[in-house]
């Protein structure tokens, strides 16, 4: 039996969504608070790797997330001009029936979670936050801002990279910083070929493609933004197409595609890192809340769906949710640190042309450190 019976997830992110299916399956009641009205997500993609799969096979719903996915094995790295350098290992972390790696949309992943959170009852209020939160010796009285209030035995911050819940625990204390780059993304229609991650690492910049359905796949690239400038939408084409001028073979046929505004997705990286434990008293930060981490390394969902994984094992089988968030953190701390300072760290690199850049040799590293168990 789990060390708690009621838990308030602030955040129907990925982090929330998969951490209400893993309590659920424990018998614990869950109610999620999610900020937005419209609970949905913009329609880029995102590539999960094969320690999300092994996740995912861990909180029982793989087959459904496969479903919404495309698989794929080996990434690999190819020059600006299209010549393959590297292919990268494809491990099969949830067994030898399910693939190493896989993308998909964000919108399909959240279709999947939304619909798996409900069907185990987990409860659901949107457009509403919290406004103040109160722990005391046996537990933890909530106000929302929508003038309901509750008590919950814990409650967990999975509200991303501007968590209201952060700022409850740690004041401004940690406050997202620019890292001076940015991420244009584009969806287009999949050629038969491209059937796995492709990345083509620059000393500049970091451009890809990423299959996420047998019609559908997503071309990234990265690019320093000095100053964080705001982009003028009806622009974001032509911006988008200048970001891409030094790449070849496919990524210059389909960049000469990119005109209509609508389907540029632009995003300048923000990072966050939580560098003490991530809780007080009743209260737990996980996922971007905790660790937002740049793109380079493909891993922020990730890390935060294996935080949602890790959570609820521990309150499954802890008897004390002290002892709990104690050794959830211990299991986390420096695994997400390292991710997340690797995924900078090639940002950098980026940002200064460094010599040193070795976008193989992290990749490498980061899916090392992935596939140890969690
Ligand atoms: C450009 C880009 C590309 C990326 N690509 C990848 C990738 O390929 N692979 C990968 O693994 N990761 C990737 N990431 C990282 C990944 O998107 C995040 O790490 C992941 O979304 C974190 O999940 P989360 O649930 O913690 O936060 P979020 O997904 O941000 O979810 C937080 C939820 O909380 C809600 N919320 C916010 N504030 C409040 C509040 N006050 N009260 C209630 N609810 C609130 C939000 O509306 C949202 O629903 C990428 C990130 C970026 C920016």
């Amino acid at each position: 039996m789990a060390c708690v019976e009621s838990v308030l997830v602030v955040g129907g992110g990925i982090a929330g969504l998969c951490l209400a299916i893993g309590l659920r399956d424990r018998g614990v009641a869950v109610d999620i608070v999610e900020v937005k009205q419209e609970w949905t997500v913009y329609g880029v993609g995102i590539i999960q790797q094969s320690n999300v799969v092994r996740a995912m096979a861990d909180l029982g719903i793989v087959d459904r997330y496969l479903d919404a996915a495309f698989p794929f094995e080996n990434p690999c790295l190819y020059g600006p001009d299209g010549r393959l350098l590297a292919k990268l290992p494809g491990l099969r972390l949830a067994g030898p029936d399910y693939p190493a790696n896989l993308g998909v949309s964000r919108l399909a992943l959240h279709n999947v979670l939304v619909d798996e959170a409900r069907k185990r009852g987990a409860g659901v209020t949107l457009g509403a936050s919290v406004a103040s939160i109160e722990a005391d010796a046996e537990g933890v009285d909530v106000v929302f801002t929508d003038g309901r209030s509750g008590r919950y035995d814990i409650v967990v911050g999975a509200d991303g990279l501007y968590s209201r819940v952060r700022e409850l625990l740690f004041g401004d204390r940690y406050r997202p910083r620019f890292t001076g780059q940015a991420v244009w993304r584009h969806n287009f229609p999949r050629p038969e070929a491209m059937d796995h991650l492709c990345a083509y690492p620059t000393p500049n910049g970091n451009a890809g493609l990423c299959p996420l359905s047998h019609d559908t796949m997503y071309m990234f690239v990265t690019s320093a933004e000095p100053g964080n400038p705001r982009m003028p939408e009806d622009q974001l084409p032509a911006l988008m197409r200048d970001r891409l001028k030094d790449y070849g073979g496919i990524i210059a046929e389909l960049r000469e595609t990119i005109s209509d505004p609508a389907e540029v997705v632009y995003k300048p990286m923000e990072v966050v890192f939580v560098d003490e434990p991530w809780f007080r008293d009743r209260v737990i930060l996980i996922g971007d809340a905790a660790h937002a981490t740049t793109p380079h390394l493909a891993q922020g969902a990730g890390m935060a769906i294996e935080d949602a994984v890790v959570l609820a094992d521990e309150l499954g089988r802890r008897d004390d949710w002290k002892d709990a968030f104690q050794s959830f953190h211990g299991r986390r701390f420096e695994r997400c640190k390292a991710i997340s300072q690797g995924s900078i760290q090639v940002g950098e690199w980026e940002i200064n042309h460094s010599p040193e850049a070795d976008h193989k040799g992290m990749l490498v590293a980061m899916i090392t450190l992935a596939a140890e168990p969690i």
